[in-house]
């Protein structure tokens, strides 16, 4: 079984559509969405659209839940907000019902998949760095801990009573050894690498691995622009930041 995971599309359609590519490529059986399909990007309906084709196996995001009006705005910079109120008119009934009936945790089997944090998964709280790793890792039974909303990406292993940060490309899973990886941002990548990222889990071969692929970054720019979105969300694609 190849799964991939992906969060934090973000109305991003074009980064979307190269990932499902590059996962078919790479002969993915099975999807996990953790959350945050809408918000800042000009597809919203588009891309909660594919989501659904692809894949049952949903999470709530905080973007997704403020689209339908279900997490408080206060919290959101003035460019974040302006993107979920245009998200909000956007959706249709039947969107706004979807978004509605996604849980905030998933758990199956030896996995967790989340948003945020898995102890307080509707705070929306962020998993940044080791011992936020640490913690997430201390609040669930599973082995291995999926999580999103950050938008940079990172795979750690708990070792000695800690964990630790394991370097880029595809990772051998140790056997009885639990993991975290935060699996990045499809359609809004912040840690200075503008290629869109998913995560790929492959379980016969037991490797675990951050994956990036580039995408029409100039044609979402346009779309973000021409919808009348704030320009510094078109801006910082290109940035990655
Ligand atoms: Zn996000």
């Amino acid at each position: 079984m190849r799964l991939a995971l992906l969060s934090d599309i973000h109305g991003n359609l074009e980064a979307l559509g190269a990932v499902v590519c590059e996962g078919r490529a790479r002969g993915v059986d099975a999807w996990v969405c953790l959350g945050d399909i809408v918000g800042y990007g000009a597809n919203p309906k588009a891309c909660l659209h594919a989501v659904q084709e692809l894949s049952d196996e949903v999470v709530l995001g905080n973007h997704d839940a403020a689209a339908i009006g279900q997490t408080d705005l206060a919290y959101f910079n003035p460019y974040a907000r302006r993107a979920a109120e245009w998200t909000a008119e956007q959706l249709g009934e039947s969107e706004r019902r979807y978004l509605a009936s996604l849980p905030f945790v998933l758990q199956r089997d030896d996995a967790f998949f989340v948003h945020a944090e898995p102890h307080q998964p509707s705070r929306w709280g962020y998993v940044h760095n080791r011992a936020e790793a640490k913690k997430a890792l201390d609040a669930i039974e599973q082995r291995f801990c999926f999580v999103g909303h950050s938008h940079c990406p990172f795979v750690c292993i708990e070792r000695d009573g800690g964990v630790e940060l394991l370097p880029k490309g595809p990772q051998p899973i140790q056997p009885r050894s639990r993991y975290l990886a935060n699996i990045g941002s499809v359609g809004q990548p912040r840690d200075g690498d503008a290629q869109a990222c998913f995560a790929l889990w492959d379980q016969a071969a037991e490797t675990l691995e951050l994956v990036r692929c580039p995408y029409d970054i100039t044609t979402t720019q346009y779309k973000i622009i021409t919808a009348g979105l704030p320009p510094a969300l078109a801006e910082r694609l290109a940035l990655g930041h």
